[in-house]
């Protein structure tokens, strides 16, 4: 049974429920051309149940018999209040922490989908498809450009920057906000930059924001 709640880096619970996960596909041009994917000409969103949510630094599960499972290292936006057709400046201040978060998918069964043109939950909404990370408040992140790293077993795999997105995290927010609402404890997910790949049993993943966070998960 699921059973995730929201933390701060050093330990004590963010009392707000997790209500949805909000995710955007290919806001960087480079993993959009490394899954031969067209850049979209307004955000690709999509919703992970708060189901989905485990802590990332329990041992990752990977649903069996479904194919390949993914890792995508996004930065993970804590929203601290509700936005309904929110301004930029609303979306700005509403944004309660970062952290980093694993949108894992079952890419088999989403090209499937893909092909078919039907809805990606099979491949992204499994329960512990969301590992999130802790989550550290806003005003200790820098604000111009946010720095973020995947190491699998110590070798580099992604390393992103807020300033490659193709829609940076404020007007992202305030577009989703203008599409649904966005309430207190729900996440947005701000996509995956370029170096996606398949999990295997015994990787240890090492996750990195700025020099801020640092958490590890095993693959088992
Ligand atoms: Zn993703």
């Amino acid at each position: 049974m699921p059973d995730y709640q929201h933390h701060w880096k050093d330990g004590t619970p963010v009392h707000l429920p997790l209500g949805k996960i909000v995710c955007i596909g290919r806001n960087y041009a480079e993993h959009a051309k490394e899954l031969n994917n067209p850049v979209p000409d307004e955000p690709l969103l999509f919703i992970k149940p708060a189901t989905s949510a485990v802590h990332v630094t329990r041992p990752l599960h990977l649903p069996p018999g479904q194919g390949d499972v993914h890792y995508e290292t996004e930065l993970a936006v804590l929203i601290g209040r509700p936005l309904t057709h929110a301004s930029a400046s609303e979306a700005e201040t509403a944004i309660l922490g970062y952290g980093l978060a694993l949108d894992l998918t079952l890419r088999d069964v989403q090209s499937r989908l893909k092909e078919k043109g039907q809805p990606w939950e099979r491949a992204k909404a499994f329960d512990g498809a969301c590992p999130l990370s802790p989550f550290v408040s806003a005003d200790k992140l820098p604000r111009g450009n946010i720095h973020f790293t995947l190491h699998i077993d110590g070798q580099p795999r992604q390393a992103g920057d807020t300033r490659d997105m193709l829609n940076p995290i404020v007007p992202l927010i305030a577009h989703i906000s203008s599409q649904f609402s966005l309430m207190p404890g729900d996440v947005v997910l701000t996509g995956t930059p370029k170096g996606v790949g398949p999990l295997a049993p015994g990787q240890t993943l090492s996750l990195e924001l700025e020099d801020l966070l640092f958490v590890e998960t095993k693959v088992v």
